[in-house]
């Protein structure tokens, strides 16, 4: 049986255990704290290929993503017992500016070409899709097919779909090295001095994925984060997630509450809240649904995105390392890639290859990424 250590439960490193035990490798997955802690369960949830995408390969890489969502979510609610809410409610884009107005139609007739469902919709024609929206927008761009899932119930089906395999789950422990010999994974150490040995090591340790010791190359990925609050359910029942070109948006949620996100902030691993980012936040509800602005939040959190140097993910084996397979660099869209991404790194890790063409997200296309370190 191959031998392989995934590095990190979070979706990424989730998705390709889990697609790795079921080709029959004798799997062990290593989490720092507990799987879905970090970025996965603090997401939004989106599943959402279209939203502020631009025509390239990762914009492909989402579309197909998105499509084997329902599959991906069934699989892992029969699996762990927990209901995921996955609905495809579609999202609703305010273009707040006659410049974003001018922009989405280029963006909506792209997305025609590519064969998706995308509508320039004016502010009449969205308050009969969404009630209660902001005055400020000039237009909307309207995308039925995006979805979402809760990422909270997710976290805790991740734990309990590793319960019912045989893949061994190490919690509370860290993976600080990746161990070789003669250019190929011989296994990891760990920060408690125990080592595992493997034949495969698949790196998802999301944004702390460069702070390893061992790696043939500086990863260039770096923690950006991103800030969050729940906002009770009001009388107003939002039917779709509404966003904005900045990066805010509020996503309805099964239990009648509402996550109001977020922010892209570059303050390394500092997971605080902080009250410029609520303001933010706060902002962008009032812009977008007024309705739902002044209402107390119930939570408020912070996540860390693994953001590559390019905003693309991370894919496939090292080409100086034999044995070590990358699954990182997911920024913003680490949920709606996994599915896909997880069964790509495990044919990968089993096989050498894959259907999939992930060269263009290969770990070497970075510049300067080659290290003298061993
Ligand atoms: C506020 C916010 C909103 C978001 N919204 C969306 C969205 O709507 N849709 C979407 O697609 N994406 C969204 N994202 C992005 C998405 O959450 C991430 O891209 C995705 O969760 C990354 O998954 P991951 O498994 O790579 O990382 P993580 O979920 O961070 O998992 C990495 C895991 O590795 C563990 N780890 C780290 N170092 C070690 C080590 N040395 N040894 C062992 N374990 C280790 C950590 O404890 C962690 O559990 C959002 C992110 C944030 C922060």
């Amino acid at each position: 049986m191959l031998e392989i250590v995934v590095i990190g439960a979070g979706i990424a490193g989730f998705a390709a255990a889990l697609a790795l035990w079921e080709r029959g490798a004798a799997v062990s997955v290593v989490e720092a704290g507990r799987p879905g802690g970090e970025a996965t369960g603090a997401s939004a949830g989106m599943v959402a290929a279209q939203y502020e995408a631009e025509p390239s390969v990762k914009f492909r890489l989402g579309v197909e993503c998105r499509a084997r969502y329902p599959e991906f979510v069934a699989k892992l609610e029969e699996l762990s017992g927990q209901a995921l809410h996955l609905r495809w409610d579609g999202i609703l884009v305010a273009n707040l500016s006659q410049e974003e107005h001018e922009d989405a139609g280029v963006a909506v007739r792209w997305q025609q070409e590519e064969g998706l469902q995308a509508e320039l919709l004016d502010p009449g024609q969205a308050a009969e899709l969404q009630p209660g929206l902001g005055s400020e927008a000039v237009s909307y761009i309207w995308l039925p097919e995006e979805g979402q899932l809760d990422s909270q119930a997710l976290a805790v089906a991740l734990s309990a779909a590793l319960a019912r395999t045989e893949i061994r789950l190490i919690r509370g422990n860290s993976v600080v090295e990746v161990l070789s010999r003669n250019g190929s994974v011989t296994g990891v150490a760990m920060a408690d001095g125990r080592t595992l040995a493997a034949e495969r090591v698949v790196l998802a340790a999301g944004a702390w994925s460069g702070t390893l010791r061992g790696l043939p190359r500086v990863l260039p990925v770096r923690p950006v984060r991103g800030q969050m609050l729940r906002l009770p359910g009001a009388t107003l029942a939002l039917e779709h997630i509404v966003a904005s070109h900045a990066g805010r948006y509020l996503v309805p949620k099964a239990d009648g509450t509402v996550l109001a996100g977020s922010t892209m902030e570059d303050a390394g691993f500092d997971q605080s809240i902080s009250e410029d980012g609520l303001r933010l936040i706060h902002d962008g509800v009032s812009q977008l649904v007024p309705a739902l602005a002044g209402l107390k939040a119930l939570e408020r959190w912070a996540g860390l995105r693994p953001l590559s140097a390019d905003s693309s993910p991370i894919i496939g084996p090292d080409p100086e390392l034999d044995g070590l397979i990358y699954t990182t660099g997911h920024g913003r869209s680490g949920i709606l890639v996994a599915p896909l991404v997880g069964a790509v790194v495990a044919d990968l890790a089993v096989s050498g290859r894959s259907e999939f063409d992930w060269k263009p997200f290969r770990p070497d296309r970075f510049a300067g990424s080659e290290s003298s370190a061993t």
